[in-house]
């Protein structure tokens, strides 16, 4: 089907302004694409009332045809609907902070809550509790243990015997004793949406007063997350939803429905059972992936916008001949950051995020700001041939740039394995054009 929508988009042609016409074939394709992908129908008709609205009449851009212009507009109208990206996660006045895990069984929350934890502490330097509150499910409270074990974050339990509202206020209590500046509270979940589970969580959470009450939800039930959401934020007033097992090939619709159905945002996205996969949850990919498209569009998209096309053909030039180097290194920093974090970038482009050395070569955005300062101490020879750089000349390098020469060998590092992923990139994206795989 998304090769349909694909190809209507290709059949689409002309210039100047989006007719009635080009819309309404466009809409046709993007309401099946939208309804496969298991978005709720109530959501689709509004959205593509929306979409056909703003979309006719629209000045054509310069390099997109009116079909391609259509789906513009529908990936905009579905990341708006989504929200912007949105994975802060509270912090109490007076800590702890209190997260809350709500969900159906087999959701992912106890997988969850040691992400989270681990997220907390890799990420925000923060030292959480783990809290065992789910007493019914067999070994429940033993996979807690073995997860708080495998990331050396404490886990908070009192046997199978005692009841999950006291299990709550005393692992509070604990928290607070032993200064621990978050609690993640991991409950029961049921196959069904249940009373006596509602009522358990209603009363867990009015013991607590939690900050956050995260609902963890299986990207793959489709239409029936919808209804679970809705359920679990009528009762508990949620804070916000982990969508997870999106490493699977579920199109994800239900993250659409979700929002547009809640209004509550989707903050992160469980990417593995591994507890290092949690990400951030983004509306943008969402949305390319909801229509199946891959990420290739928003892309196209941002780098429309960004960089200007001479340049990015001089840069894929100098990639494809390896003949980059720290000044252009230096200029493309300056495009980089306006076109967002290159970790997002790289997730864009089909495949990247499978090229090994791609973890080793990320920046964040601190890194650019000694990125910048170590470039700029170079001299003029010395950014044309990474090759002349020896101990003095690094040192010299560290001292001017105010930093050190771990840090001055590090980026040299780097740099050196962002050369051999464009190489490898380079060398994928001319042999896989034939190939429909986008994702
Ligand atoms: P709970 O019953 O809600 O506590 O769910 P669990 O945390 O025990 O997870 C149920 C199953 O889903 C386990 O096998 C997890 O490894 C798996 N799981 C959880 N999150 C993800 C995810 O993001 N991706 C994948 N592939 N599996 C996940
Ligand atoms: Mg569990």
């Amino acid at each position: 089907l998304a090769e349909r929508l694909q190809s209507t988009m290709k059949k689409i042609t002309g210039k100047g302004k989006v007719s009635e016409q080009d819309v309404k074939e466009m809409t046709r394709e993007v309401r099946l694409a939208l309804l496969e992908a298991d978005v709720n129908f109530k959501v689709v008709k509004d959205l593509i009332k929306r979409i056909k609205e703003r979309a006719v009449g629209q000045e054509v851009m310069e390099s997109l045809t009116p079909g391609q212009q259509v789906i513009k507009v529908v990936k905009e109208e579905l990341s708006d609907l989504m929200g912007g990206e949105q994975s802060k996660i509270a912090v109490a006045d007076r800590p702890p902070t209190v997260i809350m895990m709500a969900g159906l069984q087999g959701a992912g929350k106890t997988t969850t809550s040691g992400k989270l934890a681990n997220h907390l502490r890799k990420k925000h330097n923060r030292s959480p509790l783990l809290v065992a509150a789910d007493v019914y499910r067999p070994a429940a409270i033993d996979q807690l243990e073995t997860v708080g074990q495998q990331l050396d974050v404490p886990v908070f339990s009192k046997g199978t015997d005692a009841n999950p509202v006291d299990i709550a206020r005393d692992a509070l209590e604990q928290a607070k004793e032993e200064h621990h500046d978050y609690v993640i509270i991991d409950t029961a979940g049921r196959l069904h949406v249940d009373g006596d589970l509602m009522a358990e969580l209603e009363q867990i959470k009015a013991v607590v007063d939690p900050d956050e009450i995260f609902l963890v939800v299986d990207a793959m039930t489709g239409q029936d997350a919808v209804n679970v959401a809705e359920s679990f934020n009528e009762q508990l007033e949620l804070s916000g939803v982990v969508l997870t097992k999106l490493d699977g090939d579920t199109r994800g619709g239900a993250a659409l429905s979700i929002k547009a159905v809640t209004g509550k945002p989707i903050k992160f996205a469980g990417m593995g059972e591994k507890l290092d996969q949690l990400e951030p949850f983004r509306p943008e990919s969402m949305a390319s992936r909801i229509l199946g498209m891959g990420d290739v569009l928003s892309l196209i998209d941002k780098a429309e916008t960004n960089v200007n096309e001479k340049q990015a053909k001089e840069l894929e030039e100098k990639m494809r001949t390896m003949s980059f180097t720290f000044d252009d290194f230096l200029e493309q920093m300056g495009q980089v950051k306006k076109m967002g974090p290159l970790e997002d970038l790289m997730n864009m482009i089909p495949g990247a995020n499978k090229m090994k050395g791609l973890k080793n070569a990320q920046l964040d955005e601190k890194q650019l700001v000694y990125v910048e300062a170590i470039i700029q101490s170079m001299t003029k020879d010395e950014r044309q041939d990474p090759g002349l750089m020896n101990a003095s000349r690094k040192k010299r390098i560290a001292k001017g740039s105010g930093t050190s020469v771990s840090q001055v060998n590090r980026l040299l590092k780097q740099f050196n394995e962002m050369k051999k992923m464009m190489k490898q990139m380079t060398s994928m994206q001319k042999g896989g054009k034939k190939g429909k795989g986008m994702n």
